[in-house]
């Protein structure tokens, strides 16, 4: 369960799977090490075991929430200056998706699942494009690489591995050599490959490469049956994205505090229950908030973030960056269901703060960890009006409605 240091991209991670994510974890990083599972051109740096809680997120559909326009409200902002920003959004990137259904089940159901192209295309196509779009704000897009999804013979070697509980290394050679029959190069003709595979013989539910933030391309791996937040976590890790960590801190404080990894954050990479977007740092890492929607200030003041999944046309703060004590900076969010869009934080929502470590003046925005009281109420992360944390110097508080005060003294 150990966190992820460094940036030692790519590398393989997983989603565990429901069933043995609790006694699985130890297989899992064996698993993972052994199965050799790369999107062609990408190789292994490492493994992680991350998270035991499981990922049950329902599948949903991103639309437009009713009265959107209402969130396009004065931002309030006393002080608070803005300094020369430490974060730039990532330019529109379209990443070429290819989706290989192989027909490796060994069962009914699974046989059913993987037959059913139509639904793998409005899946990844009409769903996870809309979702991916939406918490990247149109900076970051899938299109389909012909149709899109295709069905592909499974090889003897294969079917043996599946029989034998989990496939290993075979079903990516089957992927890669059907889609190089069809004319298709991994680099020249598509970025990304997801392979739709029976896996539920394995500890994992989905498996992904752990790619640059900013760059393209990258691999995932799934079982037919895993719902679509296990495909926004692998997309994640694509994406540079680690399991969301937590630091815990004693009321009051942001300082020593205990960090943990694969713990529960409202994210897809956080192992939440329920239809979260990807948190500020993650978001920042990969470039998906725009300049406008961020700052970063060096001074003190009050203003009022926008709800982080507000539509992009609603403006506002999205994101507020604070230096702290001694190398760290504090990013700062507000959560709160917009529409059908981040209902997983509607039991908690309100302001939730990021302790990003800086290296060589650069804030290490991928693997920030949420701030949490180690004893309270808050354990999705959620700070409430008047609750105030310090460190050194800072003290950021909330407010109600996404206001924050940044105070120093
Ligand atoms: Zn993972």
């Amino acid at each position: 369960m150990s966190r992820i240091t460094g940036n030692g991209f790519p590398h393989l991670e997983h989603t565990p799977s429901p069933r043995t994510a609790r006694r699985g974890l130890v297989a899992a990083v064996a698993a993972a090490a052994t199965l050799g599972l790369l999107a062609p051109g990408a190789s292994p740096a490492g493994t992680d075991a991350g998270g035991v809680a499981s990922l049950t997120a329902a599948p949903h559909r991103a639309s437009t929430p009713s009265g959107a326009t209402l969130l396009a409200s004065t931002t309030t902002v006393t002080g608070l200056k803005a300094a020369t920003p430490l974060y730039k959004r990532r330019p529109v990137t379209k990443d070429r998706l290819v989706v290989v259904l192989l027909q490796n089940s060994t069962h009914e159901e699974t046989g059913v699942l993987l037959a059913d192209d139509a639904q793998f295309k409005t899946s990844y196509f009409v769903d996870m494009k809309a979702w991916l779009e939406r918490v990247s704000q149109g900076l970051y897009e899938y299109v389909p690489v012909g149709d899109g999804v295709y069905k592909a013979p499974a090889s003897d070697a294969t079917m043996a591995e599946t029989e034998a509980g989990c496939p290993g290394s075979s079903p990516s050679k089957d992927a890669d050599a059907f889609l190089k029959g069809m004319g298709l190069e991994s680099g020249r003709d598509y970025d990304t490959l997801a392979i739709q595979m029976q896996n539920d013989g394995c500890v994992w539910s989905g498996l992904g490469t752990v790619g640059d933030p900013r760059g393209k391309g990258g691999g995932i791996w799934i079982d037919p049956g895993s719902v679509m937040g296990v495909r926004m976590h692998e997309f994640g890790h694509n994406r540079g994205m680690q399991h969301a960590a937590v630091t815990f801190c004693p009321r009051g404080k942001m300082t020593k505090c205990t960090d943990q990894g694969g713990a529960t954050v409202p994210s897809p990479l956080g192992f939440t229950d329920a239809a979260v977007g990807y948190t500020a740092v993650e978001r920042l890492g990969a470039g998906y908030i725009l300049n406008s929607q961020y700052r970063y200030s060096k001074g003190t003041g009050t203003l009022k973030l926008t709800p982080a999944y507000a539509p992009r046309s609603a403006g506002g703060l999205r994101a507020l960056e604070v230096p702290g004590g001694k190398g760290y900076h504090y990013v700062i969010e507000y959560r709160k269901p917009q529409g059908t869009f981040d209902t997983g934080v509607s039991r908690a929502p309100g302001i939730r703060i990021y302790k990003v470590a800086v290296k060589n003046g650069k804030p290490d925005y991928i693997h920030g960890a949420m701030v949490r009281i180690a004893e309270g109420p808050t354990e999705w992360g959620q700070f409430d009006p008047g609750e105030s944390l310090k460190d050194g110097k800072l003290t950021i508080k909330a407010g109600k409605n996404g206001l924050v005060t940044v105070s120093r003294s």
